[in-house]
């Protein structure tokens, strides 16, 4: 078999990181840039096709075309459209600096759906064609198959999971409204319940800033603050997917990005509440796994195999 190489890149509002992808799913070449280095965009296209040329000379390696995963990036247009960490503009046509500067096709979609098609190519979805993948970090976010297609909606902007109103409302969100799923089910919504919970235990506010790394291993150890905070946090994510799971019926959903590292605390209360308010034919039925990409660059991979 010849091997087929493709460029995927991960533009992050901190890092972008891209890499040199075979169709197997190695990474045989990987590079990053500090994004927040670079007011226009344009010159962070240039700086990796440098990078690149550099390795593609010494290697005799060719790539057929390049795929691009960023926040807010919009498959149907190829532009990175108002995102609130990149401060570029509202309309970024980043797919056309790729190819104009690489003289290559180029293709864009956001983050998490770059995270769902890697899945589907390189890890546990190979053999599924109706599956969602929850990136959690930051923020919360979903790719989704359904007919073994993802799904990109009228336009571009399908699987804004994390916007979608959950039984707690009263958070207010970074989109500007309140009671999004994504300001308890996700780094920062995390951090806030678990302070919340200190502060109703022991009447004062933790002495130190928290991460989500460190309350769970607080969990971990038995907790019962840092338990508290992941259980209501996969209660309020169960009760929701079930009503994704009432619309989409998918063969499973995976758990992909920082905070699913948490999985074997969170899984179990999600299988849980998701049986509690699933329809009863439904029961049972979507497997709840962690993503088989955790901690692999799957950005970079899913970014890229938009091509395979
Ligand atoms: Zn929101």
């Amino acid at each position: 078999m010849t091997n087929k190489y493709y460029l995927g890149v991960d533009i992050g509002g901190t890092n972008t990181v891209y890499g040199v992808v075979n169709q197997t799913g190695e990474i045989i070449f990987q590079g990053n840039f500090n994004t927040k280095l670079y007011n226009e965009p344009i010159e962070l296209v240039k700086d990796i096709f440098k990078s690149f040329q550099n390795f593609s000379s010494k290697n005799d390696i060719q790539i057929k075309g390049i795929g691009i995963g960023a926040p807010n990036g919009n498959f149907n247009n190829g532009c990175i459209e108002f995102a609130p960490n990149l401060f570029w503009g509202e309309m970024i046509p980043i797919a056309d600096y790729f190819s104009n500067i690489f003289q290559l096709p180029s293709k864009l979609t956001n983050d998490a759906n770059a995270a769902a098609i890697g899945e589907k190519t390189f890890g546990g979805a190979k053999f599924m064609n109706d599956f969602i993948v929850l990136t959690l970090g930051t923020g919360l976010g979903s790719g989704i198959y359904v007919n073994n297609q993802i799904v990109h909606g009228k336009n571009g902007f399908a699987g804004e999971y994390g916007h979608t109103k959950c039984n707690e409302s009263s958070r207010q969100c970074t989109c500007g409204k309140i009671g999004c799923i994504e300001t308890y089910v996700s780094a920062r919504g995390i951090v806030q319940t678990y302070q919340e919970f200190y502060f109703a235990n022991k009447g004062k506010m933790p002495d130190k800033e928290i991460s989500t790394k460190q309350i769970y291993n607080l969990a971990v150890d038995g907790d019962s603050i840092a338990i508290e905070t992941y259980s209501k946090t996969a209660h309020i994510l169960g009760n929701s997917l079930s009503n994704l799971i009432n619309i989409l019926d998918p063969e499973a959903i995976f758990l992909f990005g920082g905070i699913a590292n948490a999985h074997p605390l969170l899984i179990p209360i999600l299988k849980e509440s998701i049986n509690n308010n699933v329809l009863p034919i439904l029961k049972g039925k979507t497997k709840i796994l962690p993503s088989q990409l955790l901690n692999k660059n799957a950005a970079v991979l899913g970014s890229a195999a938009m091509w395979f």
